[in-house]
């Protein structure tokens, strides 16, 4: 049997929240244990205006993807993984620490209520949003007495609208993302909002995205404000090494298992210094949205640097070809990473 699905233009599908039957909800007060909770009809919510997010940044979520596969599965991908994230988001923000399997089980009820929303084969994927946020209110600075849990989710298609063009980056001289021992290795709501204005100004000079460097020694890289960053040299592959104030993303881990252990290229989790990123053979960044996006120009002090020639690179191609296609059950899953939610015919 071949699953119903809603009526979505999945050939048009971006990268914007579109509205599904429901979300999952729970609360916990500060010092009980997340349980419990329920799916109810996805809107709008109420908050006090002196609740603990709105006034001092009290939030944290995850991002990960479900897939309708060729073997007509509905998935998730290393759902585990995003749990033990959640649990040290939570933990790092002061919000009830949250157990990886109630975490995974309100994922996946989410999942199965909306299920005729996951794009078919082929048409793009469910992205799923995991949320959790201080709601009680607080007027002085401390960890508020109640949090809120959501997971809602949207169909989507790709991440940058260019589509297939190697990204155009800036390197970021003038604003860090994260700060040493702050909480750049969290998911942690105010690391975006930090990152929007050298975005939006980034956006204005043409860029796609930015840069950002290591603030404790700026000839270092660290990541993309959302995703992580891969070089390649003479087939080594490098990625910045987690130093506390990098986000340990799911794909980057990923990539580096396929890069080494079906591509069986040497792979390091090393620093990455400016000169060796704009004398690399490729560049690529890696996240759940982006999955794995080419760069073809990075500008750094106003000099611009061609990689590859402005062009998609093979490492970075194969990559994304061996992530998709495990992630579709186009070909074995020889990592175990695979979770069927919904089995298909
Ligand atoms: C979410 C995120 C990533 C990518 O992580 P994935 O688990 O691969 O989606 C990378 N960098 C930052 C800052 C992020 O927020």
């Amino acid at each position: 049997m071949r699953m119903e699905k809603v009526n979505i233009k999945w050939e048009e599908l971006g990268f914007d929240a579109i509205q599904t039957r429901s979300m999952f909800k729970a609360t916990c007060s500060i010092d009980g244990k997340w349980s419990g909770g329920s799916l109810v009809p996805y809107g709008n919510i109420e908050l006090s205006p002196a609740a603990g997010v709105l006034n001092y940044g009290q939030g944290v979520f995850e991002g990960t993807k479900a897939f309708h596969t060729s073997k007509d599965n509905i998935v998730l991908f290393r759902i585990d993984r995003n749990a033990k994230r959640m649990a040290w988001s939570t933990k790092r923000l002061c919000i009830p620490e949250m157990n990886p399997e109630f975490f995974k089980n309100a994922v996946v009820a989410t999942l199965k209520d909306n299920f005729d929303y996951v794009p078919p084969y082929g048409k793009g994927s469910m992205y799923i949003r995991p949320i959790v946020w201080g709601t009680a209110p607080a007027l002085g600075v401390r960890a508020v007495s109640e949090y809120t849990f959501m997971v809602f989710l949207s169909p989507v298609g790709s991440y940058f609208k260019a589509g297939v063009r190697p990204l155009n980056l800036k390197v970021e001289t003038d604003y860090h993302r994260a700060a040493p021992r702050g909480i750049g290795n969290a998911k942690a709501i105010g690391n975006y909002s930090a990152s929007l204005y050298p975005l939006t100004m980034a956006k204005k000079e043409g860029f796609d995205e930015v840069i950002y460097l290591d603030a404790n020694n700026e000839n270092q890289i660290e990541e993309l404000g959302s995703a992580n960053l891969f070089i390649v040299k003479d087939g080594i592959v490098k990625t910045p090494k987690l130093s506390g104030s990098i986000l340990d993303g799911v794909t980057r881990n990923s990539v580096c298992k396929i890069a080494s252990e079906l591509l069986k290229l040497k792979v390091f989790e090393t620093d990455v210094t400016i000169n060796e990123l704009i004398k690399s053979d490729e560049v690529f960044c890696t996240g759940t949205a982006v999955v794995v996006t080419p760069v073809g120009k990075i500008t750094y002090n106003n000099e611009v640097y061609e990689i590859n020639k402005n062009q998609p690179g093979p490492i970075a191609a194969k990559c994304k070809e061996l992530l998709s296609a495990i992630q579709r059950q186009e070909i074995d899953d020889p990592f175990g990473w695979i979770k069927p939610v919904i089995k298909g015919s």
